[in-house]
This record gives structure tokens, C-alpha cells and sequence, in this order.
């Protein structure tokens, strides 16, 4: 008799893991994604910001699965689900399965208003993140060849929507660029003017984090030059600039970190969601009626028994997901039954501001500035894949720090000169 055969849509954190846990099980693993590499999403801001080059936090998936011989891989999308055929449609065909695993993580939700993405990007893909490379590097180069003052002005303001971890690592990263990185390059304006606008509709920035994070959060950032507008809501986005309510700021670039909602594959499994598109899951992580099927990840609903809410849409819980799935399925391959609920550990949260300035939640205490900092570098160097990734990243960061520099400041791909106004 064959070997069970599980399908993982996902090459992210969640779809990964599971595949690289299943290594020794009496399984065949076909992973299925859409992009040809796994993305390390928690540093593709510094992608955005011409701090890193896109290879360095990216693995082609193919690579990082060469060793598994009972792992291939297929290049394709996933259209749908039909969970009583056991069949995964694709782009081109079908996949029969024994076991599912669907991680294909979140999107951007722009809350209902469809021209928004257009003028203001969203950070998920590193299209996404050259897209706001280019944005942000070519409204300085516009601005030195712009004679009207209130042009020129609205080519360097900048804003920023959602003070989530990414609005408050791009908002701090683009200022210190603004300030500290480029003026000397330019001869007709001084960057240093430029203005970067971080909007959040709650009334804290990071509030997902405790709110003594927070307040050192906004300290940092006010102390680098970010104005922090908390507790508004941007009304309008246009190619000019933002409104909240009747006040209108001009604004060359907008960035959106506001908005996450899940995959649209959950869709097709028939099953119950929550608001953001999530899949409710069983404790074993399953979908109800199908044993076979588990979602994790970004895409999954799990209730976290510990906090009383749902586990967060970030990265150690979506590995964590993707362990317990891979245990389940060996061990079900096994002929045993194993419908163990999932638990999640967690081990806090960090998020960067800039320059030697983070912060960090662990285990109920909050730590800011340098030892933060080197905590966030740590962890985050620890989690990439591949060691020339490694070494690539540590080398970038050790040269800028020295020396200020940012060495992806390329401004390539798209129409020049013309968006952004
Ligand atoms: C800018 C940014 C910064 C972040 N920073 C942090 C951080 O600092 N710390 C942290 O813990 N978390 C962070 N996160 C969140 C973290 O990255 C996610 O929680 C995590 O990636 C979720 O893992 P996942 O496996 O569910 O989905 P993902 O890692 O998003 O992987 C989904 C995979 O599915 C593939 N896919 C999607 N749709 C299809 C389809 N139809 N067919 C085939 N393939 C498909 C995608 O190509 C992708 O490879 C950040 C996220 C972003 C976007």
C-alpha cells in the first residue's frame, strides 16, 4: 500500500514547518505555493527601505526542501478546495490527498475601499516591498528637480496609516533615512526636512503590545522625528495626499499597514469563519467534519485558552500550528489516533523602531532601547533561512551601523517620475 499522501499549500512559516517536521514519517509531502521561495515577512520592511536586498530574506523553497526525499514541490496556485473529493484545485489541474494542510497565510484588507491599494501600497510581498522602495526613493529625486516649494513639500511628506509593528519599523527606518542616510547626496534640497506622518485610529501605537511598550514606542519616535497622529482615522487616499475627515495633508508617498485579512482559499472549505476570513478550527486545528483537512497559520481562528483570545497572526504561532499538524498527521499515518489539542507558547513580542531603538514583551516584562535592539537582531537572525541569509543580513546591518549607509537604495522596475504626487 502507498504512502499517505499530505498536501501543504504554503510555503510560509506555517506550510514550511509542517513540511520539514514530516521529514521521517511514512508520508509522501507535496508542497504547493504560488511563489517560487519562502519570504521572511518580519524583515521585508527592510526590503521596502533599501536596507536589504530581496534575496537575502528569501529561500527558494525548492532549496530548502532538497534534502527531504519524501518532500517535491509544485509552482502553482491554489484556486480552491473540495473537501468531500479530497481534491485541491489548481491553477492548471487537480491534487488528490490524503491529508491537507492549508497555511496560505493573510492579505491586505483596505476595509471595503478599492482604489485605495493603488495609490497606497500595502507591505506582504516583496513586490510590494520594491514597489515602496521605488515609491520612496524617487519622490526624493523628484523633489530635487521641483522648483514649487508646496510641491516640493508634498513630494516629501510621507505618511504612514496603521502603527501596527510595520507602520512603526517603516515610519522609523524612513525618517532615519530622511535624516541621517541621504542628506549629503542631494544638492538642491535638504531631506532632512521631509516629514513622516504615522496615523493609528486606536489611541496607542503597537496596540497589540502591553502600553508601557507603547508609551517607549511613541517617546522613540517622536525623539527621531516621526509625528504620531494616534486616535484618527484617515478618511480619504488619492494620488495627492490623505484626508482625515476636513483636514487634508498633500503627501507624495502613503503607505498602508493598517488592514490584514485572511487568504481567500478558507473560502472554498465550506466551514465556518470569523469576520477577517479566518477558518474557525477545531482544537486539533481540523475544520469541523473533516479530520484529514487543518488549517493553520494567518488563516486559522484558534482560540487561545490561555489569554482568552485568539492566538495572534504572527510568526511563532503560525510554526508552532505547523509542528502540531505535522505530529498529528505522522502519527496518524501511523494508524494511531491522535487528536491532541494545539497549545500556544508564547514567547513574547519585539518589534523594531530604529537605529539601536526596539522593543520587547517577554514573559510580562518590557524592555526598550539597545538591549531590546539586540534582542530583536538576535531573534530575528536566528529565525532566517539559510546561512548565506544569515551572514548576508549580519554583514548589511554590522556596515550600516558603522556607517549609516543603506546599500539597496535602487530604484528600479515601474514608470519613473511620474506617481507618487
Ligand atoms: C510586513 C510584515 C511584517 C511582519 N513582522 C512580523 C514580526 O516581526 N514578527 C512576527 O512574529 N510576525 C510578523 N509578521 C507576521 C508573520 O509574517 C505571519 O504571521 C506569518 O508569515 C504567517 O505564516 P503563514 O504560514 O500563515 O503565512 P505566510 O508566511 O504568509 O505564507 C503563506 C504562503 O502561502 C502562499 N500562498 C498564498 N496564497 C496561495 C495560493 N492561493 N496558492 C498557492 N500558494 C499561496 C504564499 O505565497 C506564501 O508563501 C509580519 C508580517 C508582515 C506582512
Amino acid at each position: 500500500m502507498s504512502q499517505p499522501h499530505v498536501v501543504i499549500v504554503g510555503g510560509g512559516f506555517g506550510g514550511l514547518t509542517a513540511a520539514r517536521c514530516l521529514r521521517r514519517a511514512p508520508v509522501r509531502v507535496t508542497l504547493v505555493d504560488r511563489e517560487n521561495h519562502h519570504l521572511f515577512q518580519p524583515l521585508l520592511y527592510q526590503v521596502a527601505t533599501a536596507m536589504l536586498s530581496p534575496a537575502d530574506i528569501a529561500s527558494p523553497i525548492r532549496h530548502v526542501l532538497r534534502r527531504q526525499r519524501n518532500a517535491r514541490v509544485i509552482l502553482a496556485e491554489v484556486t480552491g478546495v473540495d473537501p468531500s473529493r479530497r481534491v485541491v484545485a489548481l491553477d492548471e489541474g487537480e491534487l488528490e490527498y490524503d491529508f491537507l494542510v492549508l497555511a496560505t497565510g493573510a492579505t491586505h484588507s483596505y476595509f471595503g475601499h478599492a482604489d485605495w491599494p493603488t495609490h497606497a501600497p500595502g507591505l506582504k510581498t516583496i513586490d510590494d516591498a520594491l514597489e515602496i522602495r521605488r515609491r520612496f526613493m524617487l519622490a526624493f529625486e523628484r523633489a530635487e528637480r521641483q522648483e514649487d516649494g508646496a510641491a516640493r513639500r508634498a513630494m516629501l511628506t510621507f505618511v504612514v496609516v496603521g502603527a501596527g509593528p510595520t507602520g512603526v519599523e517603516l515610519a522609523g527606518a524612513m525618517i532615519e533615512i530622511a535624516r541621517r542616510v541621504i542628506p549629503r547626496d542631494f544638492r538642491v534640497i535638504d531631506t532632512s526636512s521631509a516629514r513622516v506622518i504615522l496615523f493609528e485610529a486606536q489611541d496607542r501605537v503597537l496596540p497589540a503590545f502591553p502600553a508601557a511598550i507603547s508609551v517607549r514606542a511613541l517617546r522613540d519616535l517622536k525623539r527621531m522625528g516621526v509625528e504620531v497622529r494616534l486616535g484618527e482615522t484617515v478618511t480619504r487616499i488619492d494620488d495627492r495626499g490623505v484626508s482625515i475627515g476636513p483636514e487634508r495633508i498633500g503627501a507624495g508617498n502613503v503607505i498602508w499597514a493598517a488592514g490584514v485579512q485572511a487568504s481567500p482559499t478558507g473560502a472554498s472549505l465550506g466551514v465556518p469563519m470569523d469576520d477577517n476570513g479566518r477558518v474557525r478550527v477545531e482544537p486539533d486545528l481540523s475544520i469541523p467534519g473533516y479530520g484529514e483537512v487543518f488549517v493553520i497559520g494567518d488563516l486559522a481562528h484558534v482560540l487561545d485558552e490561555r489569554s482568552g483570545g485568539t492566538v495572534p497572526g504572527m510568526a511563532p504561532g503560525a510554526i508552532q500550528m505547523g509542528r502540531h499538524v505535522a505530529r498529528t498527521i505522522a502519527s496518524r499515518a501511523k494508524d494511531r489516533t491522535d487528536t491532541r489539542a494545539f497549545r500556544f507558547v508564547d514567547k513574547g513580542m519585539l518589534a523594531t523602531i530604529g537605529r539601536g531603538r526596539a522593543v520587547a514583551a517577554i514573559s510580562g516584562r518590557c524592555i526598550g532601547g539597545w538591549p531590546a535592539w539586540v534582542l530583536w537582531a538576535f531573534v530575528h537572525v536566528l529565525f532566517l533561512i539559510g546561512f548565506r541569509n544569515r551572514l548576508a543580513v549580519m554583514a548589511q546591518w554590522a556596515w550600516a551601523y558603522v556607517t549609516y549607509q543603506r546599500g539597496a537604495r535602487l530604484i528600479t522596475g515601474g514608470p519613473k517620475g511620474r506617481e507618487g504626487t
